[in-house]
């Protein structure tokens, strides 16, 4: 299919515009176009990368589809059962990439939504800036779908010094392979999977130390699909609250994995704690303090009184300087809402007062899929289903002489200046009804193994975002959470 609509995007105006075409905009794609909705005609997806796979396209080649937690089907076009020793990178963006040629999605790219404005709070039409393939573009829609994942959003807490390390540094989103730390003593930052995982791989080939806020969240709690669930719902509590979503571990704990337990035992996977200042060779930790937390501090199904795994937890008693190569923060994401901030969306907390899992509570205009409770692959899949059936309700409303926000009745103006006409065509009805029948059974099957990718909460500075592939081992349970 020849996509042209990039010629015709300047200055044009659209009832509905998607931006990012990971799991949540193909999400929310589909289910617009399951109502009739034709991208391209009523609806557009803009998307920043070279190519499809969202996140996934830049994930490290070791990070086979055997070694994710769990991709999970996108509406009516089940993934099957892909050779899990293939990179996941490799089979999420062909799958995705056979997605949109599928529903004729016609994604424009790359664009990057560079900033969102609006003259009037609340109301009207969204003014959408882009950077469409190196050049400077505007449009305007009446309503938006935010699907930006957190991929592009990498973060690194402020610490003392940081910028006077001689040493490398390099966050989660740049990693490309093991065999760059061979014999560089490593400092691995953060207590996610991720640092767990990375440890137990580059202690095969260089000496680590693992540095964290709070003592390792081990849960003895069994990942199954209620813990998946209850994960859910202490990240969205937060959300509904206007609160910035916790970091991912805190909420979902780390498994007591055979591998994990290992490296406790041999000393890998043992925190020292955290470091207060960086100098130009490694860094400074102070003595461990003298009222130590008990807990881990866990939120929701991985609270608990006391710590599974004590031994994991060893602050160093006395101050002291350790010397490092390479200061490696898997530190965690946020959301990647930057070019929303003109909406002036975020709370005194730092978060976005949200109404629904989806529905943003001061601007009615725009849906944040893949946010929060739903940045696994399930939840951004079921995120782009509600906010597509709301929005769908709301633009009835409009169509019966209600209002976009509190704006006046959208226009149905196209890309290539014809009228939005009725839904699908004869051909599409035919395309539609199979991939609707597939979706029930997908749907079903995938709806308890939820998982949660939250956004670190601390204050950050974000190192360069080139994103690399990154690994990540030996997740085998197919409800555990996403890698932070
Ligand atoms: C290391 C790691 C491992 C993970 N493993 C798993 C797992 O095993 N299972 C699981 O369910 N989840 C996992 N996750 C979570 C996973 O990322 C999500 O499940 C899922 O990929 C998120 O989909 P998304 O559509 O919300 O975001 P993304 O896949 O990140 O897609 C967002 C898209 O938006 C585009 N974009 C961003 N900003 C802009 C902009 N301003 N303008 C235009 N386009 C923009 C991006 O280019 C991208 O294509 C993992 C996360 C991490 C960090």
């Amino acid at each position: 299919m020849v996509c042209r609509l990039t010629e015709l995007l300047v200055d044009s105006h659209w009832r509905v515009v998607i931006i990012g075409a990971g799991q949540a905009g193909l999400s929310a794609a589909h289910y617009l176009w399951r109502d009739g909705l034709k991208p391209g005609r009523d609806f557009i997806v803009l998307d920043a990368s070279d190519g499809p796979g969202g996140a996934w396209r830049q994930r490290w080649e070791s990070l086979t589809l055997g070694s994710t937690n769990h991709i999970a089907d996108l509406p009516g076009f089940p993934l099957g059962a892909p050779d899990p020793s293939v990179p996941a990178s490799e089979i999420v963006t062909d799958y995705y990439s056979r997605y949109e040629q599928e529903l004729e999605l016609c994604v424009v790219r790359p664009a990057e939504v560079a900033h969102v404005t609006s003259d009037d709070a609340g109301a009207g039409p969204l003014k959408l800036t882009v950077m469409l393939d190196g050049e400077r573009v505007h449009l305007t829609s009446d309503y938006l779908i935010n699907a930006t994942g957190t991929w592009t959003h990498p973060y690194v807490p402020y610490v003392p010094g940081i910028a006077e390390f001689e040493g490398k540094q390099l966050h989660t989103a740049q990693f490309r392979e093991v065999e760059d730390f061979r014999g560089l003593r490593t400092l691995v930052v953060g207590g996610g999977i991720s640092a767990t995982q990375f440890l137990l791989e580059l202690a095969t080939v260089t000496d680590t130390l693992w540095a964290t806020r709070r003592p390792p969240n081990f849960t003895a709690r069994e990942f199954d699909g209620n813990w998946g669930l209850e994960v859910e719902r202490a990240v969205r509590s937060r959300t509904l609250a206007g609160l910035p979503p916790a970091s991912v571990v805190r909420t979902t704990g780390l498994p007591l994995r055979r591998e994990f337990l290992d490296g406790v035992e041999s000393g890998v996977l043992v925190s020292r704690g955290m470091f207060d200042e960086i100098l130009p060779h490694g860094v400074h930790f102070p003595a461990r303090p003298a009222e130590e937390a008990v807990t881990s501090e866990g939120l929701g199904p991985s609270h608990s009184d006391r710590l599974a795994l004590p031994q994991s937890w060893q602050p160093f008693p006395e101050e002291r300087i350790e010397e490092f190569d390479v200061i490696f923060w898997n530190t965690g994401f946020r959301a990647a809402l930057n070019h929303l901030a003109p909406l002036h969306l975020r709370t005194r907390e730092g978060g976005i007062a949200m109404d629904t899992e989806v529905a943003v509570r001061d601007d009615h205009r725009i849906f944040l899929v893949g946010y929060g409770s739903a940045s696994s692959t399930i939840g951004a899949t079921r995120a782009g289903r509600i906010a597509a059936r709301e929005l769908l309700k709301r633009l009835e409303t409009t169509a019966d002489g209600g209002s976009a926000g509190q704006s006046p009745a959208p226009s149905t103006a196209t890309a290539d200046g014809r009228t939005a006409e009725p839904p699908a065509d004869t051909a599409e009805r035919t395309n539609h009804e199979n991939l609707s029948a597939q979706a029930a059974g997908t749907e079903a099957a995938g709806s308890n193994a939820a998982t949660a990718r939250p956004d670190e909460s601390v204050p950050a500075v974000a190192l360069d975002a080139v994103p690399q592939a990154q690994r990540r081992a030996g997740a085998t349970v197919s409800s555990a959470p996403a890698a932070e």
